[in-house]
């Protein structure tokens, strides 16, 4: 099993040249652009699942869901940050906001923002 940073490493191996500004541009383009569409992809297999009444496809929510972490973790690569950092501080800024699981009220009344 792999961690984070492994996955980002891995997932470099088909990145297109970004060695410039113009060619890291373009790339932050195809990325992001990419992030929107394979999120879009794995929505649609849950607004299919909920409205449409198709039964959940776990295999292709999981390949779904896979493709959205390629281009994260391309985004992350691009601004030279790494994957298992955002994740550590996502889980932080959770642990601070909802310190006993999500609630409605704290989600309102956000203690982690001045
Ligand atoms: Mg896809």
């Amino acid at each position: 099993m792999m961690n984070f940073n492994e996955y980002q490493e891995l997932s470099k191996r088909t990145m297109p040249d970004h060695d410039n500004a113009e060619k890291r541009f373009l790339a932050v383009a195809n990325y992001s652009l990419g992030l929107m569409g394979e999120s879009g992809e794995l929505g649609d297999l849950i607004k299919k699942e909920i409205f449409h009444g198709h039964p959940a496809d776990l295999e292709k929510v999981k390949k779904e869901a896979g493709d959205v972490l390629h281009y994260l973790a391309g985004i992350a690569t691009l601004y030279g940050f790494s994957l298992q950092e955002a994740a550590g501080m996502n889980i932080e800024k959770l642990k601070k906001r909802y310190p006993e699981g999500f609630s409605t009220e704290a989600s309102m009344k956000r203690v982690d923002v001045k």
